[in-house]
């Protein structure tokens, strides 16, 4: 594998990120393809026995079994690292394979971890679960507040953990502030940017240390495959993630990373249509139920946060009915076009229940102190045209009432 002349980091880092989308990375084979290559293979044979040991040795550069390389991992992983604006990137089998090696690549019994309140469920079975069980203690913080990071914080804590937009309740954290007073005390922030993307908001631009992604959302961007990643320093990446995944090998698969890397060609273009899509539903939606959450609309008490940190606001958002559970589903059952589905990030509309789905592994008052209520909707919006989405919404809460 060589990449084209030139297309070494120093050139590649200077492109701006919608040509990081379609280029960053790519190396091609001896055959010159346009197209990046799937290298479908475990194992790599060597030429003598000894450019087997000088391999393992790591005096000689190349590949010696797809658990640690893989020549189409490696360039997905080098485009998430350009387009990231990090020194390095791993990808994972899956967003949660990243947030457990993430964590527990740095974290030892002893530690402490604050992490934000507002979390995808399986974060807070790593916070509230399975950390503790390791020794590792955790408190959880409202992440909009960011003196409650401070104020939760011992000697012992290494690291802080949060999302922004969070799910399903889209809490914005400020990331520059937060990410400083970490630095101030030497701890680590962790943050989960799986709802924006890097075409949306990068948090190392505000001081975030580590980024960790489901690259299962927004990059991969078509339903397809699950995939995860880890962007930090290199030294972070080398000598404090890799020891841990190339041992425990929660490694991505080569046929996932083909299909992520087709999906970032398209992502910049899909994330800024699903979000001005998103902003036509929202409005709409804003009229005609008692509460939305929407870091993109005006109204919403975090917006001009928000658009501080991201390029628009995304394709998702929550809203809230009076009618607990019941109107809410009676709602999805409703639809006629969007699907009712847990996934996020895909070009299709989707819509979930989060109290009955994604968040219901996390005990009812737990739920209600992340604020998610028996009436919360969250949807994606994609690519569909907005008016056919609007028009579904319309007869789907005509149809309860509302
Ligand atoms: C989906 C999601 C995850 C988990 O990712 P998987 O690829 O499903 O394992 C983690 N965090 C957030 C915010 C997510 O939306």
């Amino acid at each position: 594998m060589k990449r084209k002349t030139g297309q070494d980091r120093s050139i590649t880092a200077t492109w701006r990120p919608a040509t990081q989308a379609v280029r960053g990375g790519t190396a091609r084979s001896e055959y010159g393809e346009t197209s990046e290559a799937l290298f479908l293979t475990s194992g790599y044979a060597y030429d003598c026995a000894g450019d087997a040991a000088a391999r393992f040795a790591g005096d000689q550069v190349g590949m010696t079994y797809s658990r640690l390389q893989n020549p189409t991992v490696e360039m997905l992983e080098e485009r998430i690292a350009l387009l990231e604006g990090a020194e390095g990137c791993r990808t994972m089998a899956t967003g949660m394979a990243a947030m457990t090696a993430a964590l527990l690549c740095q974290l030892s019994a002893g530690d402490h971890l604050v992490g934000g309140r507002a979390a995808f469920g399986s974060c807070r079975w790593l916070t509230d679960t399975l950390l503790p069980k390791f020794g590792i203690e955790t408190d959880v913080v409202d992440a909009r507040d960011t003196q409650a990071f401070i104020d939760a914080s011992r000697p012992n804590t290494k690291v802080w953990f949060f999302e922004t937009p969070a799910n399903p309740t889209m809490d914005v954290a400020d990331l520059t502030a937060i990410c400083a007073a970490a630095r101030e005390r030497g701890i680590v922030t962790v943050v989960d940017n799986a709802f924006a993307s890097p075409a949306l908001q990068r948090p190392m631009d505000f001081g975030a240390d580590v980024v960790a992604y489901s690259a299962t959302k927004l990059m991969e961007g078509q339903g397809r495959v699950l995939a995860g990643a880890v962007c930090g320093r290199k030294a972070f990446i080398d000598d404090v993630l890799l020891p841990f995944t190339r041992n425990t090998g929660p490694t991505l698969s080569a046929f996932n990373a083909w299909v992520v890397l087709k999906g970032l060609e398209t992502l910049d273009l899909r994330v800024m249509r699903q979000s001005e899509n998103a902003l036509k539903v929202a409005s709409f939606l804003e009229a005609r139920v008692p509460r939305i959450n929407a870091p993109g609309l005006p109204s919403h008490p975090q917006h001009a946060l928000a658009m501080r940190q991201m390029k628009m606001a995304g394709p998702i958002f929550s809203f809230e009915l009076d009618g607990g559970r019941a109107q809410a589903h009676g709602l999805l059952d409703a639809l006629q076009l969007i699907d009712i589905s847990n996934n996020i990030g895909d070009s299709r509309s989707l819509m979930t229940h989060p109290a009955s789905t994604t968040h219901s592994g996390v005990a009812e008052e737990k739920r209600i102190e992340m604020g998610i209520s028996e009436g919360m909707i969250r949807i994606n919006v994609g690519l569909e045209d907005p008016e056919d989405l609007i028009a579904d919404l319309d007869q789907a809460l005509r149809a309860v009432a509302l």
